[in-house]
């Protein structure tokens, strides 16, 4: 298989030519020609290393006062705040572990609305008097910071004039320690309380699903007094040579590829998928396994994607917030590993126009304190009734909110993928299979109006008790859907590979817990009057199934006829950003989200504007740097080479004479003209988008912006990109400014 990559000191004159150029703008990039595999010295139990770096439970445990130690159990699990004397206790102790392991600076850790994560580094070091200094860290620096954050989006909730948002310490999600830093998770806030990330509101949804969950328990098991929300996420990314990455500033500033033409061989052979790992990608694998083991990330399962250098990563699933802060810091060792590999990692959703794009599919769950996974069928027709009444709430959830869902995996890169016969379609759908499908079709027929007899009701439980076997057979696996049932959990598949797991979590937990809501008001009222609970619980179900039928599709999504199904079904089909953030604008919305005290109306207006505003930003910045690549690079080296061809048609005239030098140049004449047709289109297409990009900056409206700079601006990418593709074709390879396609992705 690896047949087909090229081996480093076998590659073409032209691409050491082409590195010698970026070399000459980058200074130094020619090892890529030489590099060796760098495998990192470890001869351990990989058992051995996990969560070594994390201050656990364990841990705390072994360094906490017992008293200490049952109030922070304490406000791990129920929430509740540490007192003063407590916090100092965790702060000294959580200082003591750290320097233990090396670290001499503390930072609170946080994930603003830029999608990255953040920190501000201060030192334990605390000068006391002269020559002299101790090591200082008490609670009030651990629960509470007030990071000079003026210039994180805050979508005007916090005017810069009172620039005082402030980090608070997240005991649930412990701290954690990376080369010399302390690390410790908080949210960020506002001075005046308002939510400026995603771990504040994702804490209240996941606060709210457990309340509104735990209710629903309570018809099946008294026992039941916590449930929590599971994630497990697979990250996807591509690995690129870092000299090859520097070479080509589309990649390095927007992180894809804006030119480029599909290589001759791309994936269709599906050679990479599944085959075996080059080395250089392992060793580089490895050693972040390692350090994400040390931070008590279980990542367990690696392997090659569809696309020539596409990888995937997945861990064990975990409880949710967790699960989260754990992708946001595995995005961010795999970036600094990476580079100690001399490779950069590509988490754009779209990276490369013609192959594949990358997502990462987030595995959801609901789980109880007694250990039963409420998306699990169980052994019995009570625990079945369980996973049914979780299971069909879900799909009314998703139902009744699609728009919303849609809402919270849209951005610029992620438009690139959604529906683009690879990814799963911007139409939100819920795929469950063929043996569930009819479970609920039988549900919905066979119950009957008015009271049931028992012996209907034997009837139906003998039904629902057959789920367990029907599902073992169940292999259908729908690679298309959105939004699939697969087996004990549901996996959203249309998140894209960048994102802040987050956004989509807080909207899928917070329907979640309005829909259980519901039910639950539904099935008590129907209990007062006079139904048993079982059959209160069947009907209401039933109410359910038929209200969500439109929402639950079994075929290809990729489909041009699921378009139009889609459309006749009445779901809604928002292709691009700007459109499915209009959604948030929905006094519905609004009403959800306060009353499921997630987000406040406040809280969500900013959020839209600074989503709003990272769609312009993006769009921005890739159109800009069109403008650049056009003018500067290419337009050069496409007049170089047609210069070369005049004179060899000049050169032919001279010595064949006009007419047979002509005649003999007819090749190099056709190129020359079709040279300049393309030229000329590529420089009127990026000129006309300059003034475009010119008329939208004037508008000072979030929104409108966005929309102007979706349908006036991008509109005209395609255009730009097809000539200058055409053009890379046409040109000699030598004088092509950047490394193509074919380099990029098979070079390692
Ligand atoms: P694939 O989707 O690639 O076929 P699997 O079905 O084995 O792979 O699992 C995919 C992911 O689903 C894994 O990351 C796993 O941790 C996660 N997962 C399994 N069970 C749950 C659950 N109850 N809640 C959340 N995630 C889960
Ligand atoms: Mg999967």
């Amino acid at each position: 298989m690896i047949l087909f990559y090229f081996d480093a000191p076998k590659i073409g004159v032209s691409l050491q030519k082409k590195i010698k150029m970026a070399t000459k703008r980058l200074k130094a990039y020619q090892d890529v020609l030489n590099r060796e595999p760098k495998h990192i010295e470890f001869d351990g139990k990989l058992s051995e290393l996990f969560g070594r770096n994390v201050f656990h439970i364990d841990v705390m445990r072994e360094y906490l006062p017992s008293d200490t130690y049952k109030s922070m159990m304490e406000s791990i699990n129920n929430g509740t705040r540490l007192d003063r004397k407590n916090a100092d206790q965790v702060a000294s102790a959580m200082k003591d572990w750290a320097i233990s392991k090396g670290a001499t600076h503390y930072t609170h850790w946080f994930q603003p609305l830029t999608g990255a994560t953040a920190e501000k580094h201060d030192a334990f070091f605390k000068p006391i008097g002269p020559g002299k200094a101790i090591e200082r860290f008490d609670g009030d620096m651990l629960v509470q910071q007030e990071p000079d954050a003026s210039s994180f989006p805050n979508g005007g909730i916090r005017n810069t004039f009172e620039a005082r948002g402030y980090t608070a310490w997240d005991p649930s999600s412990p701290a954690f320690v990376i080369g010399k830093t302390l690390c410790i998770p908080t949210i960020f806030i506002s001075y005046t309380g308002e939510s400026l990330d995603y771990k504040m509101p994702l804490l209240k949804a996941l606060h709210a699903v457990d309340l509104a969950a735990v209710e629903v328990c309570q018809y099946f098991d008294k026992n039941v007094t916590k449930v929590q929300a599971t994630l497990g996420w697979e990250q996807e990314y591509f690995l690129i040579d870092q000299a090859l990455f520097n070479a080509r500033p589309d990649l390095m500033l927007t992180g894809r590829a804006l030119f480029g033409h599909a290589p001759a061989k791309g994936q269709q052979l599906e050679d990479h998928y599944f085959g075996s790992i080059p080395e250089r990608v392992n060793a580089f694998m490895r050693e972040f396994e390692v350090e994400s083991l040390l931070l008590g990330i279980p990542v367990t399962t690696r392997h090659n994607e569809v696309a020539p250098n596409q990888f995937e990563c997945a861990p064990i699933f975990e409880e949710c917030n967790l699960a989260n802060d754990h992708n946001l810091l595995l995005m961010d060792l795999m970036e600094k590993i990476a580079r100690k590999h001399d490779f950069r990692v590509l988490l754009h959703e779209k990276p490369f126009a013609g192959v594949n794009g990358s997502g990462k599919h987030n595995n959801w769950s609901l789980s109880t304190n007694t250990g039963v996974n409420l998306l699990a069928p169980g052994k019995n027709p009570k625990t079945n009734l369980q996973f049914l009444t979780f299971f069909v709430n879900t799909i009314k959830a998703i139902h009744d909110n699609a728009d919303l869902l849609r809402a919270a995996i849209a951005s610029a890169g992620n438009d690139h993928r959604l529906g683009a016969n690879e990814a799963p379609p911007a139409i939100i759908s819920a795929f469950i299979g063929s043996q569930l499908s009819s479970v609920l079709d039988d549900l919905e027929k066979n119950i009957k109006a008015g009271k049931m007899t028992p012996q209907d009701k034997t009837e139906l439980k003998l039904n629902i008790g057959k789920i367990p076997q029907i599902l073992l057979d169940n292999t259908d696996r729908n690679r298309t859907s959105p939004f699939a049932f697969t087996g004990n959990k549901f996996e959203f598949r249309a998140v894209g590979s960048s994102a802040n797991c987050g956004s989509a979590m807080i909207v899928l937990n917070t329907i979640m817990a309005k829909q259980l809501k519901e039910f639950k008001k539904s099935v008590d009222a129907r209990i007062d009057k006079g139904e048993s609970k079982d059959e209160a619980i069947l009907k209401e179900l039933q109410v359910l199934i038929k209200q969500s039928k439109k929402i639950r599709f079994e075929g290809n999504g990729y489909g041009d006829e699921w378009v139009k199904d889609a459309e006749k079904r009445g779901l809604s089909n928002l292709k691009d950003t700007p459109r499915a953030l209009q959604v948030w604008h929905d006094k519905k919305v609004a009403k959800l989200f306060e009353e499921m005290g997630v987000l406040s109306e406040r809280e969500l207006d900013a959020r839209r504007e600074i989503e709003f505003e990272n769609y312009v930003l993006k769009i921005q910045i890739e159109s800009r740097l069109m403008g650049d690549l056009t003018q500067n690079h290419f337009i050069p080296a496409v007049v170089e080479y047609q210069n070369k061809l005049i004179q060899n048609v000049q050169g032919l005239i001279s010595i064949l004479g006009d007419k047979v030098g002509k005649e003999s140049a007819k090749a190099q004449i056709s190129l020359i003209q079709e040279i300049s047709t393309h030229m000329n289109k590529m420089k009127s297409a990026s000129d006309a988008m300059l003034q475009q990009r010119k008329l939208a900056n004037k508008i000072d409206d979030a929104e409108k912006k966005a929309l102007a700079y979706c349908d006036k601006v991008k509109s005209y990418f395609d255009e730009i990109r097809y000539h200058a593709d055409k053009l890379e074709l046409l040109v000699e390879d030598e004088l092509w400014p950047l490394p193509k396609f074919r380099e990029l992705l098979f070079t390692r």
